[in-house]
């Protein structure tokens, strides 16, 4: 089991980097948590209210490029392992402009496995079921299919994937990699689809939909995905890549009915608009290795936690 006293923890003011903060606080063998985040648009400290107030908390503004800042951590906190989940996360900002993806995904990727190369400190890869692109119903992508990434975001983790195993091929790095579906839960950012239609939803402006809106999805709570990452994490074999979903797929419009659903809205607001290009039909993965080797697996119902994150989430958007 590799130690989760001491953790660096790249992006920790984002969406699921901040839920993977809360529970690894909760852990009474961690010692220091340690966040590198740029806080880009997409990070928010108001994410870590809670967490910041713990002593174990310790909170760096910077970049996962700065090599000398990263050695620093390493040295001065005794980290006992990184997980890396900073990333530009949006597909739709990757097809307008894909640089920062290339930057942060691929070449802050190498910059910081370089650095924990001379630390010998283990490293966790947060990666993307989007990296297999589409899947053909009814087939599940497993940990050994071949990766087929479709947009320059799934391509840029794709990339970062096959760095981090180089890194074990090459210098024998202790690293293991998380592929996840697409999370649902609190704090995501409002681009984001979830947030998007609930925002739109709330003021009855009509609620955005790529093409059909048949394209599949596998959606997973946000906790659920936290503790599959500290799974991995904790008792991955190294080198090896684990699938972390929940088997429950949804369509696009499935997902904007349950929100007016929810909502009480009518289902008249739903608008297509031109679909996104290279979009994925569906995706699909098996998370059956990491049941057996990490004994982990989603449990939170989609009902039910789908239900309670629309409302939470309306409640921060609410309009005045
Ligand atoms: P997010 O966009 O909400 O958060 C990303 C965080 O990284 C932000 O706090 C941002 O400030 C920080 N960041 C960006 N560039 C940085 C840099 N150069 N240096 C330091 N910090 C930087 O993303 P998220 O949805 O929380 O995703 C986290 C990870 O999980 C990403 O690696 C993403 O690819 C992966 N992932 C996300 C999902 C999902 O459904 N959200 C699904 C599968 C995998």
């Amino acid at each position: 089991m590799r130690s989760l006293r001491s953790i660096l923890l790249t992006g920790g003011a984002g969406f699921i980097g901040s839920s993977l903060a809360r529970l690894l606080l909760e852990r009474n063998d961690l010692e220091k948590l340690v966040i590198l985040d740029k806080l880009t648009y997409a990070g928010s400290l108001e994410n870590l209210a809670g967490p910041d107030q713990d002593p174990r908390f310790h909170f760096l503004e910077g970049d996962i490029s700065d090599q000398g800042l990263v050695a620093r951590l390493l040295e001065q906190f005794k980290c006992t392992g990184i997980m890396h989940l900073a990333a530009e996360s949006h597909v739709d900002r990757s097809i307008a402009k894909p640089a920062g993806f290339i930057h942060t995904n691929v070449a802050g990727t190498s910059d910081l496995l370089e650095v924990a190369r001379s630390f010998d400190t283990p490293f966790l890869q947060c990666s993307t079921d989007e990296v297999y692109g589409p899947i053909s119903f009814p087939d599940q992508a497993d940990e050994f299919a071949r990766i087929k990434p479709s947009s320059p975001y799934s391509a840029s983790k794709a990339s970062a994937d096959l760095l981090v195993q180089a890194a074990h091929t090459t210098y024998g790095q202790d690293v293991v990699i998380a592929r996840c579906t697409n999370n649902y839960g609190p704090r995501q950012h409002a681009e984001k689809l979830i947030p998007t239609l609930i925002h739109h939803a709330l003021r009855d402006q009509p609620l955005p939909i790529y093409g059909s809106g048949r394209q599949i999805r596998d959606w997973i709570h946000v906790e659920d995905c936290a503790k599959g990452l500290i799974a991995t994490f904790e008792k991955g074999f190294s080198n090896r890549i684990y699938n972390i979903g929940a088997k429950f797929e949804r369509t696009n419009l499935g997902i904007a009915r349950t929100i007016l659903k929810e909502l009480h809205k009518p289902e008249s607001l739903i608008s297509h608009i031109k679909d996104r290009p290279g979009h994925d039909d569906r995706y699909a993965i098996n998370p059956r290795l990491a049941l057996i080797e990490l004994e982990w697996r989603a449990r939170i119902p989609f009902r039910s936690g789908f239900e309670k994150v629309v409302r939470e989430l309306a409640n921060t958007l609410r309009p005045a």
